[in-house]
C-alpha cells in the first residue's frame, strides 16, 4: 500500500505522468540569461548581441543584453554584477578584458550561475563552465596562407615587404590570431623571403589597444613615414591585420599617402564588417575572413538550453583553451575565407547582409 502511493504521489508530482518535473524549477518560467558583450561602436558585437537575444527569447529565455559602453571594463562588470543580483540563471560574457572578471565572478560561481564565454576566453576564472567561438588559431592560418598564395612564397625569393598589425593585448584571441598567422609568414621571414622593413615582428610591437581603427590608423601612418613606403617609392607588398577594425585603420592610412586600387598591398582582415567588404569590391583590401554570427549564437543557445535542463553541451575541442584554472571545454565554430570572389554567397545569399548594405 505504501509503496502504491508513492507512486500515486510522484504520479502527481510529475503533473500526472505527462511532463517531466524541471529540474530547479528552471525550465517553466522563463528563465533570465544574462548576455554581457564588449562594445557597441563595432558592428559584429551589435550583431552578436542582436542575434543572442532573438534567439534566446525564440528559445523561451528572459534575455538581459547589456554593452560594455565603448570597451569600458568598470561598465562590463558593474553590468554583470547586476547580471548576478537579478538572478540570471546563465551568463554568456564576451569579456572586453580577459583577465578583468576574476572577483565578479566569484560571486556568479557563489551562486552556481555557470558561464559561458563568447567568442574570447576569459582567463583566470574557474567559475567558466564553457566557451564557444571560431577556430581562432585558423583564422590566423587563413590570413598568413592568403599572403603566402596571394604572394606565391613558396615559388619565389622575394624579398616581399609586409607589415602586421594585430589586436587588443587583453583579447585572448589575439594571441591566437597572431600566432596562427606566424605559424604560416614566420618561416619566410627566418629565410628571408619577407622581410618586415619597421622590425616590428613581435606581438606586442604590433598588437592596437582595443582593436580601434584609429590606432591602427595612426600606427600605419607612421610606419609610411619611418620607413619611406609610397606608391611610386619604396613597395609595401602586403599588411597583416588580424581583423577587419585594423585593416581598416591600415587602408585608410594608406589611401591617404596616395595609394589607390592598383598600387595597394595586400591586406588581409577578418569579421566580413560592412565597411571593409566595401573596400573588397573597390580593391583596397585583399580578403576577409567571414566568422557568421548566426552560427555562434545559435550555438551558445543550445549550450544554454542544455545547461538549463541539466543536459551536457556540444563540445567539439577539449584541449585547446587553458584559461589558467584548466582547459576549458569548448566548441570551435569554423570560419571561411570571404573575397569579391564568394561574398555574393557567403554574405548575400546566406541573407547575412543586402547588396544594399554593402554598396
Ligand atoms: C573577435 C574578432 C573581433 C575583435 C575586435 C576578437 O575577439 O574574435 O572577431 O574583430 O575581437 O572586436
Amino acid at each position: 500500500l505504501l509503496m502504491v502511493l508513492a507512486l500515486v504521489l510522484s504520479l502527481a508530482a510529475c503533473g500526472g505522468g505527462e511532463k517531466p518535473a524541471p529540474e530547479d524549477g528552471a525550465t517553466d518560467e522563463a528563465a533570465m540569461i544574462g548576455v554581457s558583450m564588449p562594445t557597441q561602436s563595432l558592428q559584429r558585437w551589435n550583431q552578436d548581441g542582436s542575434n543572442m537575444k532573438a534567439k534566446l527569447e525564440e528559445a523561451g529565455y528572459k534575455v538581459d543584453l547589456q554593452y560594455g559602453g565603448d570597451n569600458d571594463i568598470p561598465t562590463q562588470v558593474a553590468q554583470i554584477e547586476n547580471m548576478i543580483t537579478e538572478g540570471c540563471k546563465v551568463l554568456v560574457i564576451a569579456a572586453i578584458d580577459g583577465s578583468s572578471l576574476t572577483e565578479v565572478l566569484k560571486q556568479a560561481k557563489e551562486q552556481n550561475i555557470p558561464v559561458v564565454a563568447y567568442d574570447r576566453l576569459i582567463m583566470n576564472s574557474d567559475a567558466v563552465s564553457y566557451y564557444a567561438t571560431f577556430d581562432n588559431y585558423q583564422v590566423g592560418v587563413m590570413q598568413g596562407q592568403y599572403i603566402e598564395t596571394a604572394l606565391d612564397l613558396k615559388n619565389q625569393k622575394g624579398p616581399f615587404n609586409v607589415e602586421l598589425f594585430t589586436g587588443d593585448p587583453a583579447d585572448n584571441n589575439a594571441t591566437f590570431f597572431f600566432n596562427g598567422a606566424m605559424s604560416v609568414l614566420k618561416p619566410y621571414i627566418d629565410s628571408g623571403v619577407l622581410v618586415v622593413p619597421s622590425g616590428q615582428t613581435t606581438q606586442a610591437q604590433v598588437s592596437t589597444q582595443d582593436w580601434k581603427t584609429e590606432n591602427a590608423q595612426s600606427r600605419m601612418e607612421n610606419l609610411i613615414t619611418s620607413n619611406g613606403y609610397s606608391p611610386k617609392g619604396k613597395k609595401l607588398d602586403a599588411v597583416m591585420c588580424s581583423n577587419d577594425s585594423t585593416a581598416l585603420g591600415a587602408v585608410n592610412a594608406l589611401v591617404s599617402a596616395g595609394y589607390t586600387k592598383d598600387d595597394m598591398p595586400i591586406v588581409t582582415g577578418q569579421d566580413c564588417d560592412k565597411p571593409n567588404v566595401k573596400n573588397m569590391l573597390q580593391g583596397l583590401q585583399s580578403m576577409s575572413v567571414f566568422k557568421d554570427t548566426r552560427t555562434l549564437a545559435d550555438k551558445v543557445v543550445g549550450m544554454v538550453d542544455s545547461i538549463v535542463k541539466g543536459s551536457e553541451p556540444d563540445i567539439n575541442d577539449k584541449e585547446t583553451y587553458d584559461n589558467g584554472t584548466g582547459v576549458i571545454p569548448s566548441y570551435l565554430c569554423a570560419p571561411v575565407v570571404g573575397t569579391i570572389d564568394n561574398y555574393k554567397e557567403l554574405l548575400i545569399d546566406s541573407g547575412y547582409y543586402k547588396e544594399s548594405d554593402i554598396q
